[in-house]
């Protein structure tokens, strides 16, 4: 069942439920209350009767009594009857004066027998004379110089009644409307609750269905509206984190693609050569060194390749563990400059060590690994500069140092600044492929030296040579 029709059912069941019960106890209790207030005043009326009679004339003092009995009941639509002490009925409004003689002793009636004792009494009975319902109230006064003693007032129970009738009605047709309002009430409210959740369902159905760009604009400060945003942010959230997947997703399927690639051309030639040397290329003395040779230089380039591999595997699983140290950074510099020293002696280039004259300068870091990512930035200077300078150097300043490889070789465009430390990225691919690059090396050095919480900057105007540097905390 809906919220909407469950609220309102629930509300009209609990209103109907109260009217019923104040219709019962208000009856009950005004009736009560009623009969109590119409008591009363017929015993104030009767008592001030009592007074007035002694005025009555003498001579015709009993039918001067009946008259004015009438003259009440035509007023006041109540019935009086004047009774002696002995219970004698003198006169009485609803009987005939000719027939009053016959009429029965009233001594007993309960209302007398009451107002004999304590001065005024009351009942609620059936009257003998006119057979309906009254109410009586009989005071006990002796009028002076007049034989009346009681004087009684009734009045039919059907205008107590009809008192209360009147209430019940009015109660009824209230509550009604009371009723009326609430269900009005009650389903513009759940609607203004089942709005916003249906809303939320439709969000969280397309989330379900694997769409996640919808937001709902039923949010506010209340506990469903907070629920809202609540609902917002977590897709938010979902569609963020989905975004991040499918990108992770694409690298990974690039990156695979891309290693498949560069694997599958040294052993396509590998493959090649052997198979000439195989199908008689080998008796030929011509070519079976150079095809030779040319199997091997593509076996170093699988070599390199796959060794790259593993080092970005391993960095990129997280199972690569960087050991932090304090180490003499101009040792470090020191020790690369003399064993790059050979490779450099077959080419015309110099290779310089730019150090502060300082004994040691001490720096924290992965020593193997900053050797390492240093070793690619040299291997790449010396591969891609063919005359000129190579410069291995050290600046100190107060927290850090800066340690850099500045080349005078092609230099790189600065469109490709932010690319080349990518996987497989390189500007001009056949020169990287001629000089045995894997297009990992700057991959693996921007891997190193983020995890040494800094980063790898390139300085190149595109045509003058390289600057590659890089600051380590002291
Ligand atoms: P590769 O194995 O191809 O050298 P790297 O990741 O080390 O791969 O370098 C990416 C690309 O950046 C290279 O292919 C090259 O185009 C460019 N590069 C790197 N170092 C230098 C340099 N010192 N001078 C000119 N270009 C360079």
């Amino acid at each position: 069942m809906q919220i909407r029709r469950k609220l309102s059912l629930t509300f009209s069941a609990i209103i109907l439920g109260g009217l019923i019960l104040l219709v019962g106890v208000l009856t009950y209790l005004t009736h009560d209350y009623l009969v109590d207030l119409h008591s009363e005043n017929l015993r104030k009326e009767a008592s001030a009767l009592a007074k007035v009679l002694g005025y009555l004339p003498e001579p015709h003092f009993r039918s001067s009594l009946d008259s004015l009995a009438a003259t009440l009941k035509n007023e006041l639509r109540i019935r009086v009857s004047f009774i002696s002490a002995d219970g004698i009925v003198l006169a009485d409004s609803d009987v005939d004066f000719a027939s009053i003689d016959t009429v029965e002793n009233h001594l007993q009636r309960p209302e007398l027998q009451e107002a004999r004792n304590i001065g005024w009494g009351s009942a609620r009975r059936i009257s003998n004379t006119v057979h309906e319902p009254f109410l009586y109230v009989a005071i006990h006064e002796l009028a002076p110089s007049t034989p009346v003693a009681f004087v009684r007032l009734a009045m039919p129970m059907r205008i107590v009644e009809g008192t209360v009738q009147d209430l019940r009605v009015l109660i009824i047709v209230g509550g009604l409307f009371i009723l009326a309002i609430t269900v009005v009430a009650t389903w513009i409210f759940a609607h203004r609750i089942t709005t916003p959740l249906q809303d939320y369902m439709r969000i969280l159905r397309a989330i379900e269905n694997g769409d996640y760009s919808m937001r709902t604009r039923c949010i506010g400060s209340d506990e469903i509206g907070r629920l809202g945003a609540h609902i917002n942010e977590t897709a938010d959230k979902i569609e963020h984190e989905f975004k991040r997947m499918h990108q992770l997703e694409r690298v990974r399927t690039e990156f695979i693609g891309n290693t498949s690639h560069e694997l599958k051309t040294p052993i396509a030639s590998i493959k090649g050569y052997l198979e000439t040397l195989l199908s008689g290329g080998l008796e030929d003395k011509e070519v079976n060194k150079k095809f030779l040779e040319r199997a091997r230089f593509n076996a170093d380039r699988l070599q390199l390749l796959v060794n790259d591999l593993i080092q970005i595997a391993r960095i990129e699983s997280g199972e690569m563990r960087m050991s932090f140290r304090y180490f003499d950074g101009l040792q470090l510099l020191r020790e690369l400059h003399w064993e790059f020293q050979n490779q450099f002696a077959g080419k015309r280039l110099d290779f310089r060590l730019d150090i502060p004259e300082t004994r040691e300068i001490k720096v924290r870091g992965d020593k193997d690994r900053l050797k390492q990512a240093l070793t690619n930035l040299l291997t790449n200077a010396l591969k891609y500069t063919d005359e000129g300078l190579v410069t291995l150097g050290l600046r100190d300043s107060r927290h850090t140092v800066t340690i850099f490889v500045e080349d005078t070789g092609p230099g790189i465009p600065r469109e490709f600044h932010s690319r080349i430390f990518e996987r497989f990225f390189r500007v001009d691919r056949d020169r990287s492929r001629a000089v045995g690059g894997t297009g990992l090396g700057l991959a693996i050095v921007k891997h190193i030296l983020s995890a040494h919480d800094t980063q790898i900057h390139v300085e190149s105007d595109g045509h003058t040579g390289s600057k590659f540097w890089f600051r380590l905390h002291k």
